[in-house]
C-alpha cells in the first residue's frame, strides 16, 4: 500500500443501498413515517495498490436511484485525475465540482446535486486519511492552519468570517491541541440518543428505551413530536417520569409546524422542559427561526439537519436564529463545507451538536466532531453528537459507544467504507435481500437490516 505518484482515479462505482427499516417504524417521524434507510455510494477506485476512497450520502428510500444519477454526473470530473494531486487538495476538486457551470444550474448549491457532491468530496477525504495512515478527525487536527483555510470556499461568507479570522481561530485552536487529543483518546466525545422517541414506537417501547439509554451512561435523549399534540403530551410526560429530571430531553419536530404554530405547541411541550426544540419549521425559514426562538426561551432553538449550505448556516447565526447548530456530513457538499460551518459556528459561540443516525452518519460526523473539538473550539461543553443505535453493522469500522460517548476511532480514513455483502445484499433491487423481497418471497425471516435498535 505504498503511494505511486503517478497513480490516477480509474473508475468511480456507484451503489443505490436500501435497508427496510420502515417495516419496525425505526426512524419514524412526524414529517417521515416509514422511512426506508438508504446510502447513495461511491467507491474511488485506484491504481494505486490497494487504495480506494470510499463515500455515501444518505436518503430514506425511493429518490436513491436520482441521488446516485448525481454522483454519476460527476464522474468526469474524477476519473483520471492524479491521487496524489486530489489527496494533497480536496478543495480543489471540490471548486471544480460546484463551479460545474450546467450542473450548478440545479442548485446552486443545494439539493440533490450539492449531496452527490459531498458524497464524491467526502470519498476524497476517506482516500486522503487512507494514505496518510490516520482517522480523519486526526489528519484534519494535524493540518497546518493555512492548509485549512485553503480547504475553505469563502465565497458568500466572508461577511461573517474572512480568511485572515479563520486563520487566527484555527492557530489558537492548536495550543493545546496534543492533551486534548490524548483527553479524547481516553474519554471519547459525548453523545445523546434519539433511539427511545421514534414517532411510531409504543409507549412500553419508550419508556423501556429511556430508561436503558439512561442505564448506558446517556445525559440527553432527544422524542419525535409535532403529529398530535395530546399524544405528545403524554409521550413528554412518560418519558419525563422514565428518565428523571436531570436528564436532558430534547425535542424533534422535523419540519411539521408552522411559525405560530412551532411556539404555542413548544410552550405547551414545556412544563417537561425540553432542553431544544429542532426543525420547528422549514430549513429555509432563518428570520421564522429567529421568531420561534426569541418566543420559546429557555427553550433552546436547533437546526441544521436539512440546511442546504454555508450560507444559510451564516444567516441562522448572524439572525440570532438558533442556539445549536445541527450540521450533517452529508447534506453539504463535504468535509470543505463543513470545514467553513465549524468556522461560522466558532465565530458566533455557537455549540455544533451533529445530526446523525440514518446510514452512517455518526460513523462520518463524528470525525468532524473530534477535530473541532481538539483543534477549532477546543471544548465538548454543550456539545453532543446525535446517536442512533442502527445499522452500524454494515461498516467495516462502525462507530462505538460506551458509557454516553462516541470512542475515538483509531483505524485511517473516514469510517466510510461499508461491508462488500452489506452491498451485495442490500442494492436496489438486485441484491440478495430485494431481489427475494420483490419475488415475494419470506427472506429467511433474518433480521438482514438489523432494525431492531436496541434489546
Ligand atoms: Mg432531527
Amino acid at each position: 500500500m505504498s503511494a505511486d505518484p503517478t497513480a490516477r482515479i480509474t473508475a468511480v462505482d456507484t451503489h443505490d443501498i436500501r435497508f427496510p427499516t420502515s417495516r419496525e417504524l425505526d426512524g419514524s417521524d412526524a414529517m417521515n413515517p416509514d422511512p426506508d434507510y438508504s446510502a447513495a455510494y461511491l467507491v474511488l477506485r485506484t491504481c494505486e495498490g490497494g487504495h480506494e476512497g470510499h463515500g455515501f450520502t444518505f436518503t430514506i428510500g425511493r429518490g436513491n436511484d436520482v441521488q446516485v444519477a448525481a454522483i454519476e454526473a460527476l464522474r468526469g470530473h474524477v476519473v483520471g485525475r492524479s491521487v496524489a494531486e486530489l489527496c494533497a487538495d480536496p478543495g480543489a476538486l471540490y471548486r471544480d465540482l460546484i463551479g460545474d457551470s450546467q450542473l450548478r444550474w440545479l442548485g446552486p448549491e443545494k439539493g440533490v446535486m450539492h449531496m452527490a457532491i459531498g458524497a464524491v468530496v467526502n470519498a476524497v477525504w476517506d482516500l486522503a486519511a487512507k494514505r496518510e495512515g490516520k482517522p480523519l478527525w486526526q489528519l484534519l487536527a494535524d493540518a497546518e492552519p493555512e492548509w485549512l483555510v485553503s480547504q475553505v470556499d469563502f465565497r458568500y461568507i466572508a461577511d461573517a468570517i474572512t480568511p485572515q479570522a479563520a486563520l487566527e481561530l484555527l492557530r489558537r485552536g492548536k495550543e493545546g491541541a496534543a492533551e486534548r487529543a490524548a483527553e479524547l483518546l481516553r474519554s471519547g466525545y459525548p453523545a445523546y440518543t434519539t433511539s427511545p422517541g421514534w414517532l411510531g414506537y409504543s409507549d412500553e417501547k419508550l419508556i423501556r428505551l429511556a430508561k436503558q439509554a439512561v442505564a448506558d451512561g446517556f445525559t440527553q435523549i432527544k422524542l419525535k413530536v409535532g403529529a398530535d399534540l395530546a399524544d405528545d403530551v403524554r409521550r413528554c410526560r412518560t418519558a419525563r417520569q422514565a428518565v428523571g429530571p436531570d436528564i436532558r430531553m430534547a425535542i424533534d419536530a422535523n419540519q411539521r409546524w408552522n411559525v405560530a404554530e412551532a411556539i404555542e405547541w413548544t410552550r405547551a411541550l414545556a412544563e417537561f422542559d425540553p432542553y431544544w426544540v429542532e426543525e420547528p419549521t422549514s430549513p429555509d425559514d432563518v428570520l421564522g427561526h429567529a421568531t420561534i426562538r426569541r418566543a420559546v426561551a429557555p427553550v433552546k432553538v436547533a437546526t441544521g439537519e436539512h440546511v442546504q449550505n454555508r450560507v444559510v448556516f451564516k444567516q441562522l447565526l448572524q439572525a440570532g436564529a438558533i442556539d445549536v447548530l445541527q450540521l450533517d456530513s452529508a447534506r453539504v457538499a463535504g468535509v470543505n463545507e463543513n470545514l467553513a460551518i465549524l468556522l461560522l459556528a466558532a465565530t458566533y459561540g455557537v455549540p455544533v451538536c451533529p445530526h446523525a443516525g440514518g446510514v452512517g452518519l455518526c460513523e462520518l460526523v463524528q470525525h468532524l466532531s473530534m477535530f473541532d473539538y481538539v483543534a477549532l473550539s477546543g471544548t465538548t461543553e454543550d456539545r453532543v453528537i446525535e446517536y442512533v443505535d442502527h445499522l452500524h453493522q454494515h461498516f467495516v469500522d462502525p462507530v462505538r459507544v460506551q458509557d454516553g460517548h462516541y470512542r475515538t476511532p483509531t483505524l485511517p480514513g473516514f469510517s466510510a467504507q461499508m461491508h462488500q455483502d452489506t452491498i451485495d445484499t442490500f442494492t436496489y433491487p438486485t441484491g440478495g435481500f430485494w431481489a427475494a423481497d420483490l419475488a415475494g418471497a419470506d427472506p429467511a425471516g433474518r433480521d438482514l437490516a438489523g432494525t431492531e435498535p436496541t434489546a
